[in-house]
């Protein structure tokens, strides 16, 4: 493969070891062997190899969306249409909507065609700067099923997509389990989180810790056994109703607690203490009209932010991580700064792959934008200004 060097550009490393997000203003990199080979000042880039001019635009790491739901069949538009009228959300679960509506269309669509609706996102994704995606199971909640999904997700993988992380979610106790929901979570811990651990098909195991999901206890029991296999764990957290999970998180050294619209002080400590990121999940909050998360407290605190699309087709039916960008700086107050680290390095650590800054040595994932200033991406919304994206060196 021939080296690629990209000249005369404005670079976004994302570097620790640089302040802030590390911009190389007159910058250059170098891709060899689908790796970063070289980065500096312009001044001093190496001539060899095809060479593309930048002509001062930003380039910087690929985008890494830590939380996404990608594996579904069906759509919820009818719900959409209900909660723009007015109705509240977990009123139309209750109804039957929410995540009931997806599993019916999941169970029913045969492996081709979930592999193929999956595909169809992550290129989506891709196309607004997305190198790495975690997906989760979680819309069909059989242990068979959700080990479906798993290896389907598996499947979804393509030459020059994006890296896929995938995840095991316990999601909700399904309707007919309601009267021995305890026989249910310990079977989620017994058969599901050791197959899936044992055949490798997730890395990690998220819980769904809320009113009308799991509670506290369950979350715990299960997020004990998936550390006890090895994996690492993570939890949807106070989305609705604070229960406590992040002081739990904090506890198991999670990678993630996400949401976070509803977390006390004492969780918030929690989280900053074990060093776990806080996920925010803009889209989904502005579309379920919920409160915005205390990201002042968890800023001063020392508490990781990132920043995800939790694309799903429930509450947040959206690919693009340049969108959240402008939600995170518009609706929760977050800077243009934290917001790209949001999607960058500390998306990364909440997944626990090497990805998300643009050093010596990292995968070749980089993203040349048609804009100049990291500002302009969320500024400049609803707009796709990815220019070009390279996956392990590969356009
Ligand atoms: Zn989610």
């Amino acid at each position: 493969m021939t080296d690629l060097v990209i000249r005369n550009a404005r670079v976004m490393t994302c570097d620790p070891a640089r302040p802030g997000l590390g911009m190389i203003d007159h910058g250059a990199l170098v891709i060899a062997g689908g790796k970063i080979a070289w980065i500096g000042d312009d001044a001093e880039a190496p001539s060899a190899g095809y060479t593309i001019d930048a002509r001062g635009r930003l380039v910087t790491p690929g985008l890494v969306d830590c939380h996404t739901h990608a594996i579904f069949a069906g759509d919820r538009a009818n719900e959409f249409a209900m909660r723009a009228a007015g109705t509240p959300y977990l009123e139309i679960a209750a109804a039957g909507g929410g995540i009931h509506a997806t599993l019916e269309p999941t169970r029913g669509a045969a492996d081709d065609t979930l592999v193929e609706l999956t595909r169809e996102r992550i290129a989506c994704a891709r196309a607004n700067g997305t190198t790495v995606i975690e997906i989760k199971s979680g819309y069909d909640l059989t242990n068979a099923g959700e080990l479906r999904l798993l290896r389907c997700i598996a499947r979804a993988a393509v030459v020059a997509g994006p890296r896929i992380v995938p995840t095991l979610l316990a999601h909700l106790i399904p309707a007919d389990r309601a009267v021995d929901r305890d026989v249910y979570v310990r079977s989620i811990c017994d058969q599901l989180v050791r197959a899936a651990a044992t055949e490798r098909l997730a890395t990690s195991v998220d819980v769904y810790c809320d009113e009308g999901a799991f509670t506290l206890a369950e979350t715990r029991a299960i997020l004990t056994t998936a550390k006890a296999c090895g994996l690492a764990v993570r939890g949807h957290v106070g989305q609705f109703r604070d229960l406590g999970a992040a002081e739990l998180l904090g506890e198991l050294g999670a990678r993630s607690a996400d949401h976070v619209e509803q977390i006390s002080d004492d969780g918030i400590a929690a989280l900053a203490r074990a060093g776990v990121v806080a996920v925010m999940l803009p889209g989904a909050c502005v579309q379920l009209r919920l409160p915005v998360p205390p990201v002042d407290k968890l800023r001063h605190a020392g508490v990781p932010l990132a920043v995800a699309t939790d694309l799903n087709p429930g509450s947040s039916y959206s690919e693009s991580l340049p969108l959240q960008l402008w939600l995170a700086t518009t609706h929760y107050g977050m800077t243009v700064e934290e917001a790209w680290l949001g999607v960058t390095r500390h998306a990364a650590r909440a997944l626990g792959v090497e990805a998300g800054r643009l050093v010596t040595g990292a995968a070749g994932d980089v993203v040349l934008w048609k804009c100049n200033d990291p500002a302009d991406v969320p500024y400049h919304y609803g707009a796709n200004h990815v220019d070009r994206v390279w996956i392990a060196g590969v356009l």
